[in-house]
């Protein structure tokens, strides 16, 4: 059928309005195909030169003025600009530190918020980093808390009765992934958030691999506060800074854990006395990586004007053509679906599971395989991450990668690899 065949991607590719997107990023390798944009995303054209204007106009020539010339309000611009991506007011987002720092400084507000109430709630499925930091912050507080994760019966999903069978009285916290990192299961924000507050419970979402892939509305979900991380679909480069939300009328009742002087009402007073700044800006602790921070707004900037429905309409396309074409192709070869089939209940990766995952991510990368480079990530056991994202990959790459896996585990090209793991999968 016309389906399974390049020229009908290549049709799709003519016929999608968001493929001259593909164009604003460093797409130089004519033979790499580059599925990893949920663990690193591509470089915008338009960012180095950004980034050399910071350096060499606002530091080179501004030096210390800067401060006084927007570097000072930079975390608060940056938050307002991706508060657009989220549903969220400009006032209730700051860009900050890591995900796992505003994870924990988010927890430890809600915990002395909700002093009393000792039980915290997440799932199996939610990224190890976030359960550490809960692990940790119970250590912290005493060890009063008790930790309930909600376990999943297929590695893929969990019900929403699975969550309100965990909710009771007793709950301080509910902190979940909105899309999970590794099956890309996405929970109904807004019904997770009304059960978790009908027991009077606070919700952290961590938007990770939700932000840049899914339209977000924190406001119209009730959500209370929510964490994420910018270099995955938000193609803020490695490491780049994170952010995090709360909901304007919980500002001033919660608390930083770090009392910082970015944090204080007034840092250019040196009062030696802390007071919490009003707002969002309680949650600031030290200087911001301003270098780092200028590789935001360009990188948002091109998703806003693609625009966020339009992003997640490709997406759903391109992730379904691909679980088509993995249905025809992988499956009479071992491959399963690890993801899951409706398109409403995941984000924008596909995975897949083979008892030989690991050995064919190597074959898919290395060089000599095939005619191109393909890069998607490893997850343990035995999953191969494909994440799609819609401003820079093509239906082309998609038809192009599942052939690639197809001939690897038809051929048994994996053989070839070793079975020794790297360090960063
Ligand atoms: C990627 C990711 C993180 C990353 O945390 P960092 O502290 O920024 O390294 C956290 N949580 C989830 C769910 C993620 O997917």
């Amino acid at each position: 059928m016309e389906v399974y065949r390049k020229e009908y991607a290549e049709k799709l590719d003519r016929i999608d309005a968001l493929h001259p997107f593909t164009n604003k990023f460093v797409k130089d390798d004519p033979n790499l195909i580059y599925l990893d944009g949920n663990s690193l995303g591509m470089l915008p054209k338009t960012t180095p030169d950004e980034m050399s204007r910071v350096i060499n106009q606002e530091w080179g020539k501004g030096l210390i003025r800067s401060w006084n010339e927007g570097w000072y309000q930079r975390s608060a611009q940056t938050g307002a600009c991706l508060a657009k991506l989220i549903g969220a007011r400009p006032d209730e987002v700051i860009v900050a530190d890591s995900t796992s720092v505003n994870l924990f400084k988010l927890v430890y507000a809600v915990l002395k918020y909700q002093d009393g109430r000792t039980r915290i709630v997440s799932d199996d499925l939610n990224f190890p980093s976030d359960i550490y930091i809960l692990q940790g912050l119970i250590e912290l507080f005493g060890n009063k808390h008790e930790l309930k994760l909600a376990q999943s019966m297929d590695a893929m999903t969990i019900s929403t009765e699975q969550i309100k069978g965990l909710l009771n009285h007793q709950t301080a916290l509910l902190t979940l992934s909105h899309v999970v990192y590794k099956s890309a299961f996405m929970y109904d924000m807004g019904q997770i958030t009304r059960m978790a507050h009908e027991n009077g419970a606070m919700v952290i979402w961590d938007l990770s691999h939700a932000v840049g892939a899914v339209p977000v509305d924190l406001n119209k979900s009730g959500a209370d506060m929510a964490i994420g991380c910018t270099y995955k679909y938000l193609n803020g480069g490695p490491g780049s800074i994170a952010f995090l939300y709360v909901r304007k009328d919980l500002q001033e009742k919660l608390q930083s854990p770090i009392w910082g002087w970015f944090g204080q009402n007034d840092p250019f007073a040196f009062d030696l006395q802390y007071e919490p700044s009003t707002g969002i800006k309680r949650f600031l602790a030290g200087s911001p990586p301003i270098l780092s921070l200028s590789t935001l707004e360009p990188a948002l900037d091109i998703m806003l004007e693609a625009g966020m429905d339009n992003i997640r309409q490709k997406s759903v396309r391109q992730t379904d053509y691909l679980v088509s074409l993995a249905e025809k192709y992988l499956f009479p070869l071992g491959f399963q679906l690890s993801s899951p089939r409706d398109s409403r209940q995941r984000g924008s990766h596909i995975s897949l599971q083979h008892p030989e995952a690991y050995r064919i991510c190597k074959a898919l990368i290395d060089s000599e395989t095939g005619e191109k480079v393909v890069i998607p990530d490893f997850r343990a056991p035995d999953n191969i991450r494909l994440g799609i994202a819609p401003l820079y990959n093509t239906f082309a790459e998609i038809f192009e990668a599942i052939m690639q896996l197809k001939q690897i585990a038809e051929e048994k090209l994996y053989q070839h690899f070793s079975l020794n793991r790297d360090n960063v999968t």
